[in-house]
Formats: C-alpha cells, sequence, structure tokens
C-alpha cells in the first residue's frame, strides 16, 4: 500500500496539474469506490462539474482536493489505486474506476486493478467527521512533532509490539509496513519490542529515524511496490534496507534478514542490528 512518501510524491505532482483546473465532468466506472453521502454517480458528477480545485492537501494517506464549491473530493489509493494525469485523447484502461476532465485537456484518472481504493466528495463538516481522518495522529514529517509526542503515543499501548504501534495510524499518520520496518531497522529496534520498554534514548533515535526516512524515501519519489507510479506514472526511486528482504544480507552489518510476521504483517529485521 502507498504509504506517506508514496501520497505525498503524488500529491506534489497532482498539485502541479490541478490546482486553478477546472472539473468539466466526472465519469464514474467503478460506481462502489465512491463512497459517502454522494454516491449515485450522477449526483456525483452534476456536483463535480464546474467546479475549480483550489487545492491538493494530504492527511496520513488521505488526498484532501479543495474545490470551489465548498466541497472536498477525497482520495485514498488502498493497495492498489493509481491516479494518473492524461490527455483526454488516451483511450481508457481496462482498470479505470473513474476519469475527471479538466478544463485543459488533460484528465485524472483513478485505476484500480483491485477496486479497493475510495473516492467521496464530502463538506467540511464530513471533513471533520470523517472516521479515519478526525482519529488520526500527528503528522511526522510536520515542524510540530517532537519525540514526545511519540512517547505519548507509545504510551497508549505499552506492551504492544512496537511495530504495531507504528503502524497504528491513530498515532502516527501514513506509516505502513515499508516505513516502520526501515525506521526500527535503522533506530537499532526490534520490531516486537514492548513500545512501552523503549528507553528515551531509544525513543529519540526512533523519532530522528522515522523522519529520516520519511524525508529521504519523499525526496526519491517513494518506494515502487503493488503497482505504485506517481501523477505522470514514474516509478519511486527510493530503495529500502530491509522491507521485503527477508534471508537477504543486512546492508548495515551482512547478517541474513530475519522475516517474521507482527499482527499479521510480513515484517523484516536484522537480528544482530537489531535489539
Ligand atoms: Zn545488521
Amino acid at each position: 500500500m502507498p504509504e506517506l512518501p508514496e501520497v505525498e510524491t503524488l500529491r506534489r505532482g497532482l498539485e502541479k496539474h490541478l490546482v486553478g483546473r477546472t472539473i468539466l465532468e466526472a465519469r464514474v466506472r467503478v460506481g462502489k469506490m465512491v463512497k459517502g453521502t454522494i454516491t449515485d454517480p450522477n449526483v456525483f458528477n452534476s456536483s463535480l462539474r464546474g467546479t475549480e480545485i483550489l487545492f491538493v492537501g494530504r492527511r496520513g494517506k488521505h488526498l484532501i482536493n479543495k474545490l470551489s464549491s465548498g466541497y472536498y473530493l477525497l482520495f485514498h489509493l488502498n493497495m492498489r489505486g493509481q491516479l494518473l494525469m492524461t490527455s483526454i485523447e488516451e483511450p481508457e484502461a481496462k482498470y479505470l474506476a473513474a476519469a475527471f476532465v479538466l478544463d485543459n485537456g488533460q484528465e485524472l484518472r483513478f485505476h484500480d486493478m483491485w477496486t479497493w481504493g475510495e473516492m467521496r466528495l464530502v463538506t467540511e463538516n464530513e471533513l471533520t467527521e470523517h472516521p479515519a481522518l478526525r482519529g488520526m495522529g500527528p503528522e511526522p514529517l510536520s515542524e510540530s512533532w517532537t519525540v514526545q509526542e511519540l512517547s505519548v503515543g507509545l504510551a497508549k499501548r505499552p506492551k504492544t509490539a512496537i511495530k504495531a504501534v507504528l503502524l497504528d495510524q491513530a498515532v502516527l499518520a501514513g506509516v505502513g509496513n515499508i516505513y516502520a520496518d526501515e525506521s526500527l531497522h535503522r533506530a537499532g529496534v526490534q520490531p516486537l519490542r514492548q513500545a512501552g520498554s523503549l528507553t528515551e534514548a531509544e525513543a529519540e533515535r526512533l523519532h530522528r529515524e522515522i523522519r529520516a526516512v520519511l524525508t529521504e524515501a519523499t525526496e526519491g519519489g517513494g518506494t515502487t511496490s503493488d503497482n505504485y507510479v506517481d501523477a505522470e506514472g514514474q516509478i519511486g526511486r527510493f530503495v529500502p534496507k530491509v522491507y521485503d528482504r527477508g534471508g537477504k544480507p543486512c546492508v548495515a552489518c551482512g547478517a541474513a534478514l530475519t522475516r517474521i510476521r507482527v499482527t499479521g504483517r510480513g515484517t523484516v529485521y536484522c537480528a544482530a542490528c537489531q535489539h
């Protein structure tokens, strides 16, 4: 699933193409992916028609487009969703879920082979009340995210494996399987350690490494896995050091990386470097 660096890369790409553009029409091909109060494709389309995109934002893994109509158009890619800019001339691809026709001959197309992605048109009130957004934890790349805030999050679930706590969107927004494994490796913390057992120095190091790896990955255009591409169809250039590398040598010490499962998620770590 695309995580913070991938969704942020996508947001930056979409921002260049979408801000100031007017949506002429929305063609919905997979109706079940339209969630929220406006699910009728005709109403969805008529509510979007003629509205300008003012702002392309992100919260966690959610893309939030502010529209001149007062509505917000939200996208969540889930496992395999893709948002791509194309010309309106381009033939429709097999897995097209929706297309948003812009006033400059371009279209924003939402592709999703598994149709698990979501789009929704919400009012400002509904945006505030959106269950996933309302309970969402701090943004790890924001200036205001401190080690104290991380420690507060860890203290909420002290007996839980640190890896599971990092995946909890109420503790931290936008971190998923890739960057949880990467930041724990960089911080030298074993993924099954109880969250409450981290020392102050370990929490500080973890805080620093979460930020560092998310920054590096965003600068590298994200990690390419499960179909991820940016708004121009480019794959990510960030290369994970432990994620999905079970059995391969640790880049830091050469020992074979260990693969386990933590709350059902494949987890890779180095038994020699992480304690
Ligand atoms: Zn190692």
